[in-house]
C-alpha cells in the first residue's frame, strides 16, 4: 500500500502521517526533513544556492539515511538540527534546485519500492508516488498553520514571534508552489481535507476511513 500526504507548511502533515503509520504498521517517510537535511550539509559548508557545482559535489558526498524516523548525514544524527529557524528559513531556496529535486525524488521512489508506505511532503502525489492508493491533500489557513508552528516550536526550546512565523510560513508557500520543478500542488486525484477547525485524531479518523473505504 503506497499512500500520498501533501500540503503546505504547517498543514499537520507529519503529525498525522505517523500516526496513520503507526496504526497500520507501515513505514513514515518525511521527505522535508530531507530537503532539510540538504540544505544543513550546504549551510555547514558555505554552499550558496547559485553554486550548482559546489552543490552536485556535495551530492556526491552525501550520504542520507533514514533509520526509525531519525534521519543521518554521513552517520551523524542531524533529526534536532534540521528544525532550526536557520534551516527553516532557508530549505525551500535549495528544495527548489533541479539536481538537488532529482538527487531526493529519485532515492524517495526507491524507498517505496519494496515496501508498503506513507510519505508526506509536496510533490509526493504529484510525482514521487504517482500511482499511489491513496493521496491526501490536507490544508488549513495560514493563521491556523502559524498557531501550530508556535507551539511545536516553543515546545523544542525556540522563541520566535508569531507575526515572523506567519510571514516565513507565506514565503515558504509561495516558493515552494510556485517553482517550476515539480511545485506544491495537489494531484488531480487527491482527496483535499481541510484541518483548519479539526483536532489531530479527527484528521487520522478521517484518513483512515477514507483508506478503508479504498
Ligand atoms: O515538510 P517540511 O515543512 O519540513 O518541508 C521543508 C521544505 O522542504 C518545504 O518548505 C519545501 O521547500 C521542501 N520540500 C519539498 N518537497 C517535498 C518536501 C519538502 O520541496 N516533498
Amino acid at each position: 500500500m503506497k499512500i500520498a500526504i501533501d500540503g503546505p507548511a504547517g498543514s499537520g502533515k507529519s503529525t498525522i502521517a505517523k500516526q496513520i503509520a503507526k496504526n497500520l504498521n507501515i513505514t513514515y517517510i518525511d521527505t522535508g526533513a530531507m530537503y532539510r537535511a540538504i540544505t544543513l550539509y550546504c549551510l555547514n559548508n558555505k554552499i550558496s544556492e547559485n553554486n550548482l557545482e559546489m552543490i552536485e559535489n556535495a551530492l556526491k558526498n552525501i550520504d542520507l539515511e533514514f533509520i526509525n524516523n531519525v534521519i543521518f548525514i554521513n552517520k551523524v544524527d542531524v533529526s534536532s538540527e534540521i528544525r532550526s529557524p536557520l534551516v527553516t528559513n532557508n530549505v525551500s531556496n535549495y528544495a527548489k534546485i533541479v539536481i538537488i529535486r532529482e538527487f531526493l525524488q529519485k532515492k524517495q521512489k526507491m524507498i517505496a519500492e519494496s515496501q508498503s508506505i506513507i510519505m508526506d511532503g509536496r510533490d509526493i502525489g504529484t510525482v514521487v508516488l504517482k500511482d499511489a492508493d491513496i493521496k491526501i491533500f490536507l490544508t488549513a489557513s495560514v493563521e491556523e498553520r502559524a498557531r501550530r508552528r508556535l507551539k511545536d516550536l516553543s515546545n523544542e526550546g525556540y522563541d520566535v514571534d508569531k507575526n515572523l512565523l506567519t510571514e516565513e510560513i507565506r514565503r515558504r508557500d509561495e516558493i515552494d508552489s510556485t517553482r517550476t520543478h515539480s511545485p506544491l500542488k495537489k494531484a488531480k486525484d487527491a482527496i483535499e481535507i481541510d484541518t483548519s477547525n479539526m483536532t489531530i485524531e479527527e484528521v487520522i479518523s478521517t484518513i483512515e476511513d477514507i483508506i478503508r473505504r479504498g
